[in-house]
């Protein structure tokens, strides 16, 4: 509470003094590193002699590990950057592509996957009628939602623009159609908060993946289920095996998906 000299953390000095002087005993030449209680660490090379007496060299390298682990915090935030979309937090095109291709091993060893492309209706009306800004909330409103409402095992993408790609693993075609209901339904009620109100629909795609598909047919499905969800009058969500442009309806249609 001084403040000054080592940090000790412990509730029992005499159990730890009692270590330490064992530590001494068995290892009569030590080197290690010694955080002060100002911040300063220290490194020390320690050595003990027969006759008791204990020789401490203290270095201060306090700038050394404050580089140290400002170069930690650095990676950390570049990796970070690397993987995310800036604009929304979520995963970016190239992390969420290689979470698809992780999964879809994974489908391959037998877990269920089922993905979504998702894509905002009418999003260029949004920019024209509000300004660009308004857009970019509403992309941030949908990131922060998609991020609430999903499953933790689940992962939302932006793969460019107002098109987003979500990955379901251990879920099958019929559950991420309700799952994909269940996301309108809050959002739809969420987009209520925003500044004027915008009610903004989406559109999306749904595919099941079944042997052998690759990533890249998984996501050429998808991009069919989502183009006939737009030609169909969009806020609409159609699956493969239920390509019909009436979202109920392949709601409806449990276990055929
Ligand atoms: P559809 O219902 O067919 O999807 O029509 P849409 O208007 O949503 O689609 P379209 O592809 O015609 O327009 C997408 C627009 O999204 C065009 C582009 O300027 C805008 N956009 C792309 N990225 C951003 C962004 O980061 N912020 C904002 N505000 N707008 C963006
Ligand atoms: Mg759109
Ligand atoms: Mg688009």
């Amino acid at each position: 509470s001084t403040m000054r000299g080592a940090l000790i953390l412990t509730d029992d000095i005499d159990t730890w003094l009692a270590t330490a002087n064992e530590k001494r005993r068995s290892m009569p030449n030590r080197k290690f590193e010694v955080d002060l209680a100002d911040g300063r660490w220290m490194w020390a090379v320690e050595t003990t002699y027969n006759d008791g007496w204990i020789m401490l060299v203290l270095q201060d390298f306090t700038s050394l590990k404050q580089r140290e682990i400002g170069l930690e915090h650095a990676r950390d935030a570049a990796l970070h950057a690397a993987e995310t979309d800036p604009l929304t937090g979520l995963a970016n095109r190239r992390a969420i592509m290689r979470y698809l291709d992780d999964c879809v091993q994974l489908a391959s060893e037998g877990v269920p996957l089922s993905i979504a492309l998702i894509d905002i209706d009418y999003f260029k009306k949004i920019n024209d009628s509000y300004g660009h800004h308004a857009g970019d909330d509403v992309l941030r409103h949908f990131g922060r939602y998609c991020t609430h409402i999903f499953r933790n095992s689940d992962r939302v993408g932006r793969i460019g623009g107002e098109e987003f790609l979500l990955i379901m693993p251990n879920t099958g075609g019929t559950a991420a159609v309700t799952a994909l209901q269940r996301f309108k339904h809050h959002l739809h009620r969420a987009s209520q908060l925003l500044p004027q109100r915008l009610g903004f629909t989406f559109s999306a795609g749904v595919v099941e993946w079944q042997a052998p598909m690759t990533s890249s047919d998984l996501y050429k499905d998808a991009d069919g289920m989502l183009y006939q969800a737009k030609a169909g009058g969009r806020n609409l969500i159609i699956a493969t095996g239920n390509a019909r442009p009436d979202s109920q309806a392949v709601a409806g249609q449990g276990g055929e998906i």
